[in-house]
């Protein structure tokens, strides 16, 4: 299997292509980069997941919901049937990443967005041991920063990136770094870095600088960036589609729904549908939803032509990237700052933005947006029934709700929703329902 895995630019008029080893996150034209595998996988491997999955025999990458699937993402180029190899490299919290996540049907969800139940599913990834998404792809990017031998982790976070960073770096023994915009981060979040024994750098600023900031220190320091520009995150993060297609049976759903903040989400789930339908594995693709926040809507604004006139695209490899340039003056020019409670998508620079138009163009997407009002209805109505989420994945159910009011999606299509991750804001549901004018308050006796 060795030689199997490299990466490569996704700038097709570009294409440099860099060892599997190496850490760049960009090439050295400034282009983003993916893992690239020589090899198909053969479709029986299928049946080897579903066995993996129920019969776990105690073995922790079998009971994984990341490395259940190590065949599609083995950029280590191990033997996946060796255990002792598996253990030697493959980075788990005991087999706990993906493991409790797969599709729902929730019956007050479906009431309220007007679909049948038997054609909404939602998959809650708060499940997670950090309780978030951000564990699929953590596990993933900390096992390739362990293969090359890393000792410090960095990222910039909302939040949940650092929780899961911290979390596996604790885990495995190595420093960690996580670099958060002051006072703009969940209390729930940032007190699991603390528990972790992350290294907190404190920046005053948005997000965007953040994020700015931890990628000039990782580059002079020798840390390891385990951002989702990290193209080793995005191999983690396809198995949250993966979990949703076997559970359907590999029947393709019409729609995935997910909340878009830097949109590693959206890049992972275009990167699974690609693969899966050029091997054969899937005969129909799925059409990936993104739904912004109003108070953060770069991709909606440029997908959309709210901006100029033009309507962003992939454009076969060749987006017009000055229209983005031009976009991010403008925001510093007006001093406009993304703004939205659910600050776990409150980024205006979506870093994955040319890899999720990518993802667009090639599922035939769609991009909106969800209010805050409406957010914190839909992580409300999940709450009714029984499953937790927070406010940035309510915006998957508000966009649900929006795009078949708007007849985008249709009322016989098969829908999954992504809950990305669980309540860390204590005091939402709290004021939410003190608030009696709220949709699904449930006001407390005095
Ligand atoms: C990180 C995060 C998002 C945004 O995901 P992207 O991949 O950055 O678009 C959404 N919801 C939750 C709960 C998150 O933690
Ligand atoms: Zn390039």
């Amino acid at each position: 299997m060795q030689g199997d895995a490299f990466l490569k630019c996704i700038d097709p008029n570009c294409g440099l292509e860099y060892p599997i080893n190496s850490t760049n996150v960009q090439c050295e034209k400034g282009h983003l980069l993916d893992v690239k595998y020589k090899r198909t996988p053969n479709e029986k491997l299928k049946e080897i997941f579903a066995h993996r999955g129920m019969m776990d025999e105690g073995v922790i990458f079998n009971e994984s919901g990341v490395w259940r699937f190590r065949e599609l993402l083995n950029f280590c180029e191990i033997d996946t049937e060796n255990i002792e190899q598996c253990s030697k490299f493959l980075v788990s919290l005991d087999g706990a990443e993906g493991r409790q996540s797969k599709p729902y049907h929730m019956t007050k969800v479906s009431a309220f967005t007007e679909i049948s139940n038997d054609n909404l599913w939602l998959q809650p990834e708060g499940y997670n041991p950090s309780g978030s998404f951000k564990d699929n792809g953590m596990a993933s990017a900390v096992t390739h920063a362990k293969m090359i031998g890393a000792e410090k982790i960095v990222c910039a976070s909302t939040g949940n990136t650092s929780a899961s960073a911290g979390m596996f770096a604790a885990n495995e023994g190595i420093q960690c770094d996580v670099y958060i915009p002051s006072g703009q981060i969940a209390p729930g979040k940032l007190s699991q870095a603390y528990q972790f024994g992350a290294q907190i750098v404190e920046i005053n600023g948005n997000f965007d600088d953040a994020l700015k900031q931890s990628l000039d220190d990782a580059k002079n320091h020798n840390g390891y960036t385990v951002n989702s520009i990290n193209p080793f995150r995005i191999e983690g993060q396809k198995t949250i589609p993966y979990r949703a297609l076997e559970y359907l049976k590999w029947e393709a759903p019409d729609w995935i729904v997910y909340p878009g903040g830097a949109l590693g989400n959206t890049s992972s789930c275009g990167k699974a549908l690609m693969e899966l339908y050029e091997w054969g594995w899937i005969k129909k693709i799925p059409r990936i939803a993104v739904i912004n926040s109003e108070g953060a809507s770069t991709l909606s604004d440029l997908y959309n032509g709210k901006f100029q006139e033009e309507e962003l695209r992939w454009n076969k490899g060749k987006p017009n990237t000055d229209l983005i340039k031009q976009y991010y003056d403008h925001l510093d020019q007006e001093g406009i700052k993304p703004k939205t409670k659910a600050t776990a998508i409150q980024i205006g620079r979506p870093a994955n933005i040319l890899k999720g138009l990518r993802a667009l163009e090639f599922t035939n997407g769609i991009v909106t947006t969800a209010s805050d009002s409406e957010m914190l209805d839909g992580m409300s109505v999940v709450g009714l029934n029984g499953f937790d989420c927070e406010m940035a994945s309510g915006a998957s159910v508000a966009g649900i709700k929006k795009l078949l009011e708007q007849e985008i999606i249709k009322r016989d299509d098969v829908v999954v929703g992504i809950l990305t991750g669980r309540q860390k804001d204590a005091m939402l549901p709290v004021d939410y329902h003190n608030n009696p004018k709220n949709r699904f308050a449930i006001p407390p006796k005095i």
